[in-house]
């Protein structure tokens, strides 16, 4: 038996060929994990989640919390949802904006821009309707649109530059002018109030007692001066218990 000198091709062997070829070098091996050595088509666990270390990262844009208003859903009040209010103190999570209130069968428009809670707009369509009835068998009339002056504004009561804030603050408040008639009359507590035995002041009255069966704080012009010109209507908690009213 020859054996081949070291270095040197073995018998049959060309220089440029060698008789054992050498492995073609290979990238290191990443050690197999046990989930990775699972035979294709078979399932042990939870997929893996793929990771896209490549693609950006989408901004996580944190979820406002809100509330919808069954009022809004079921029709009887017409509005849209506003962004939270939050503004020092005054703040409102799911405030709407209000355009109208079913009354009597129909969509009464509401005018001022309105913003307020669901609170107040769940409270508003019996009172209107309640007045709209009143109008129809008193007057022959109706209402054509319930104008508001002041909604949501972070304010103290009656503006005072110390004191409480207002429930307006909250939008939990409404200050009404007054009474657009289908007949084209236009009432308004500024200048209806005053002749309380005129079918406009009569209508008034009825409108700011009616206002204390759905509302827990009702304010005209008897009140106080800073009510002269609109009944102010919210929903504060007055009594130990929530359960008493403030009707002047
Ligand atoms: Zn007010």
């Amino acid at each position: 038996m020859t054996t081949a000198p070291a270095g040197e091709a073995p018998a049959g062997a060309t220089a440029e060929t060698p008789a054992v070829p050498l492995p073609r070098p290979r990238p290191a091996e990443k050690p197999v994990s046990p989930a990775a050595a699972v035979p294709a088509g078979e399932v042990y666990g939870p997929p893996k989640p793929e990771t896209h270390a490549a693609e950006p990262t989408k901004p996580v844009v944190p979820r406002i919390y809100q509330t919808a208003c069954p009022a809004v859903l079921l029709g009887r009040v017409e509005a849209t949802a506003l962004p939270p209010i939050a503004d020092g103190q005054c703040h409102a999570q799911s405030p709407l904006s209000v355009t109208g209130v079913l009354a009597n069968g129909r969509m009464v428009p509401v005018s001022g821009g309105v913003q307020t809670d669901c609170g107040v707009a769940s409270a508003l369509p019996a009172w209107v309707e309640s007045v709209d009835s009143y109008l129809l068998s008193r007057e022959q009339t109706r209402i054509a649109e319930l104008v508001v002056g002041t909604s949501y504004m972070c304010r103290n009561v009656n503006g005072g530059s110390s004191g409480n804030l207002s429930f307006h603050g909250f939008a939990d408040a409404l200050d009404v002018v007054g009474f657009k008639l289908e007949d084209g009359r236009f009432v308004t507590v500024e200048g209806g109030w005053a002749n309380a035995t005129s079918p406009e002041g009569r209508l008034l009255r009825f409108a700011h007692d009616s206002a204390c069966a759905q509302f827990t704080t009702v304010l005209g012009p008897e009140a106080n001066a800073e009510h002269h010109d609109h009944l102010h209507v919210d929903l504060g908690c007055h009594g130990k218990t929530c359960t008493a009213r403030l009707c002047e």
